[in-house]
């Protein structure tokens, strides 16, 4: 969600004659878009200003703004710890991003602008267009999140769930197909509680479906608990919907998702995996997980281990649990650093064999791959298959922006290499 919220405030920024540069020496104003996450993303922003300090020691010194996630949870802290901060903008305030910029270049007060109003910024957004050209483009269609699971800032940070309209969505996403976008991921902390007037995620996805350039769907994240009937049954007749479904589940103990208050137990969550196989078999699953969780026991451990094996998700993100400050579970005792990194290394080494296998079993066989751009020094084109697998194929044809069949050759557990199946390769196999 970063990302699209990056490529946005630019998109305001362009409008008051900012623009990017690789040039850091003729750098006027720096903006330090954060998410709270990860682990030690306050320290991250006050390195990373550090750094810029010393590149201006003896220079005019850049505006330096923060947005994001530490912006709006830090807010006035990180204006007192650090003079070189001239503004912080929440998330659901950016569309007061030149505002602030042309306040600041005419006096240097500090500004903190980290009031919560989502409709505001989505009013404003819909009046830019969004400039992304690229092949794959986000689209964030929900925010914030009404879960309280508690080890999370979510709600925190992003606020109550808010869902933006269908035609404002349909006609953002008509601009970027428009622009030379083939895939879209619809991106939400919550994204398929998406609810607009009783207009559900699978409303939205059958609406955008129908912009007929637009080849490919995605969304992230869902929670297991809004996985509707609606959303499921979906997968077994779109055929712009990839197969692919991120689905994190946190722990395989249903001890620890009490303490977490995800609200579900393993079996239901392990029912709806069956029920989406059952509707579509092609569909596979990647997950998250949050190893070490305050109260997890070695028994605890082992069952997410087991869920891992059985789902054999096709990337899991793992990490050990840290305390984000103000959340519930930050005030629980924590479980000893040593046995958190013991089983996070057992965890990986696991998910680790079940992706390579994964990979393996591709070898020799076709997959169709959306093409994002040329490998730098080399006549090979990087794309995507319909799982995200990263895909490398050589072709003296530009790719760029097309979905082709490629024949996996090898790979390792991160990219697939393989080569393009061209038309007369076909009539040959067919021969
Ligand atoms: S559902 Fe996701 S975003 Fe919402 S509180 Fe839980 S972890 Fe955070």
């Amino acid at each position: 969600m970063n990302e699209y919220d990056s490529n946005r405030i630019y998109d305001f920024a362009k409008k008051i004659n900012y623009f990017k540069t690789e040039n850091l020496k003729e750098v006027d104003c720096y903006v330090l878009n954060t998410c709270h996450i990860r682990e030690k993303a306050t320290e991250k922003v006050y390195h990373d200003i550090g750094r810029i300090k010393k590149k201006f020691k003896n220079k005019k010194k850049p505006i330096v703004v923060v947005t994001g996630c530490v912006a709006q949870a830090e807010g006035e802290i990180l204006l007192d710890k650090e003079k070189y901060i001239d503004a912080v903008i929440g998330p659901q305030s950016y569309h007061d991003f030149n505002k602030t910029i042309l306040k600041i270049e005419k006096n240097s007060k500090k500004i903190n602008s980290t009031h919560f109003d989502v409709i505001e910024k989505f009013d404003n957004l819909n009046l830019i267009k969004n400039s992304s050209n690229k092949v794959s483009s986000f689209l964030t269609v929900q925010e914030g999140c009404d879960k309280f699971c508690k080890f999370c800032v979510v709600p925190y940070t992003r606020g109550a769930e808010y869902s933006r309209s269908i035609q404002e969505l349909y006609n953002e996403c008509k601009n970027l197909v428009d622009n030379g976008v083939k895939e879209i991921t619809l991106l939400g902390q919550n994204v398929n509680a998406y609810n607009f007037k009783g207009k559900k995620l699978s409303d939205l996805i059958k609406e955008i479906s129908d912009i007929k350039k637009l080849e490919r769907i995605r969304y992230t994240t869902s929670h297991p608990v809004d996985f509707s009937e609606d959303l499921i049954e979906l997968y077994k007749v779109s055929n712009k919907l990839m197969p692919l479904i991120h689905l994190p589940v946190q722990s395989g103990s249903n001890y620890i998702l009490r303490k977490m208050n995800r609200n579900h137990t393993v079996e239901e969550y392990l029912d709806l995996i069956e029920r989406l196989k059952k509707i579509n078999p092609l569909v596979k699953f990647s997950s998250d997980f949050i190893i070490g969780y305050p109260g997890e026991t070695d028994k605890d451990f082992n069952k997410t281990l087991e869920l891992l094996k059985r789902v054999e998700f096709i990337n899991s993100y793992s990490f050990i649990y840290s305390p984000r400050p103000g959340t519930p579970a930050s005030k629980m005792e924590e479980v000893k650093s040593d046995l958190s990194k013991e089983r996070l290394i057992i965890f990986q080494k696991t998910a680790e064999e079940i992706k390579t296998k994964y990979k393996k079993s591709l070898f020799n066989k076709k997959v169709k791959v959306l093409f994002e751009n040329k490998v730098k020094n080399d006549e090979s084109f990087f794309g995507r298959d319909e799982y995200q697998n990263p895909v490398i194929a050589k072709s003296n044809e530009n790719l760029q922006g097309k979905i082709k069949e490629v024949n996996i050759i090898n790979g390792n557990s991160n990219t697939l290499f393989g080569e393009e199946i061209r038309k007369t390769d076909r009539e040959n196999c067919a021969a």
